[in-house]
């Protein structure tokens, strides 16, 4: 039984602590296509007798008509095209909800923007969902948050996950390249983040789990080794994508929160959503392929090298607001603040570096890859790999990095190298 399965039936033994571990979805199906089995990949699920089936002109013309022309054969359908491309906002929310009144569950036809708002919405009304994917560009298939807009501002919120995951390879082997691509970026991060996630454990004993990387494992060095086969639509690569995206929106369930899929390398692309004048349509995981670059290299100058000797953070709520403004800065200000060091603190850590840098810098070695091999891993994907390959210029790219860390208040490389004078680039 594939590790998939196991979680899903509550069967999956995490070996270090001996729990039995289990998701809240109850089914996963990733196969080479689903053709011809949509309607029994629904029934399975107990539904109800009404659907509202939400795609757009896009996923509609992949998988949505088939999808709808199976459910027909058993139950009600409320179809529900969005305006392409669909905004992840309340309105389309409201709207969806509007179209499910009646309904007994959602049906999403789509990825990032489909998914979340379907996840979203079920939360809301509690009622279920599943969701047919069609690209491989990210990992919230099966994570119970969605990025949504609230007034105009961001943010990651509390969401329903999947009753179904239905991931037909052949479908998504067709989406666009730049789309695979970022599925690739969005899972390249798995070392960057468990090295920033290890040092938080290591420096400031914040609570850290293997479980996420090792549900990774067995997937990831065939993804990684065979980039350029993802690219070119071979299934057995892609087969490897898709389940490490699952498996990487289950990690963070299993986790609590996102520290297993997203550190400094997120903070650093969050940084650059909010902050982007004029931005091209950039998706998420192209930019985690750029940001990951980045901090890996600064792992490699920080770590297996001389402990850092962090002094106190020299941040000050006027340097954060002239910064950010009054209304961005004054989110960010408690951000900061909650892992600002005072003198006194960072003797403490310093000291602790000390301590225990040798075991720390071991352990992450068991964890890391080098900057080079990533690099070549997107090289073979035609991956972008610099900030000006996505329209960023140099200097916007060293502002977002050194700035980064003040947006959120989880601990990273970009703040154990920011307060000991360690170059960030
Ligand atoms: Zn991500």
């Amino acid at each position: 039984m594939t590790v998939i399965d196991r979680l899903v039936r509550g069967e999956y033994t995490d070996s270090a602590s001996g729990n039995v571990l289990s998701v809240p979805t109850r089914s996963v199906i990733i196969r080479d296509s689903l053709r011809g089995d949509e309607g029994d990949l629904v029934r399975s699920l107990d539904f109800g007798s009404t659907l509202a089936v939400v795609s757009d002109a896009a996923t509609y013309d992949v998988m949505g008509k088939r999808v709808e022309t199976a459910l027909q054969s058993f139950c009600k359908i409320i179809p529900l095209r969005l305006d392409r491309p669909p905004y992840p906002d309340t309105d389309t929310v409201d709207q969806l909800r509007n179209a499910g009144a009646n309904a007994d569950a959602w049906i999403a036809i789509g990825s990032g923007t489909i998914n979340d708002l379907c996840k979203y919405a079920s939360a809301q009304e509690n009622k279920p969902y599943a969701v047919f994917g069609t690209a491989p560009s990210m990992n919230g298939f099966t994570s119970v948050n969605a990025a949504m807009s609230v007034n105009g501002l961001k943010r990651s919120l509390a969401a329903a996950a999947p009753a179904g995951v239905f991931l037909d390879l052949e479908v998504l082997a067709g989406a666009p390249k730049r789309m695979i691509c970022a599925g690739l970026g969005d899972s390249l991060c798995r070392p960057t983040a468990q090295t920033d996630w290890l040092i938080a454990h290591y420096l400031l004993d914040q609570p850290y789990s293997d479980v996420p990387f090792n549900l990774l494992a067995e997937d990831e060095e065939g993804l990684f080794a065979e980039s350029d086969a993802l690219m070119r639509g071979d299934l057995v690569a892609m087969g490897r994508l898709a389940r490490t995206l699952v498996l990487s929106g289950f990690g963070m369930t299993l986790s609590g929160g996102s520290y297993p899929a997203s550190q400094g390398e997120h903070l650093i692309s969050h940084y650059i959503e909010m902050m982007a004048k004029n931005q091209q349509m950039i998706f998420h995981g192209e930019q985690i392929a750029v940001t990951t670059l980045t901090m890996a290299r600064l792992h490699e100058r920080l770590l297996g090298k001389v402990p850092p000797k962090p002094k106190s953070t020299n941040i000050s709520k006027d340097d954060v607001t002239h910064h950010f403004g009054p209304d961005l800065g004054s989110l960010c200000w408690p951000e900061i603040s909650a892992k600002s060091f005072n003198p006194e603190q960072a003797e403490q850590l310093s000291s602790r570096i000390v301590d225990c840098w040798d075991i720390m810098c071991d352990r992450i070695d068991k964890a890391r890859i080098p900057s080079e091999k990533l690099h070549r891993i997107l090289q073979k994907a035609k991956a972008p790999l610099a900030p000006l390959d996505l329209g960023w210029s140099p200097d916007f790219y060293n502002t977002a990095v050194k700035h980064a860390r003040l947006i959120r208040k989880r601990y990273t490389a970009l703040d154990l190298a920011a307060d000991s004078g360690v170059d960030l680039l």
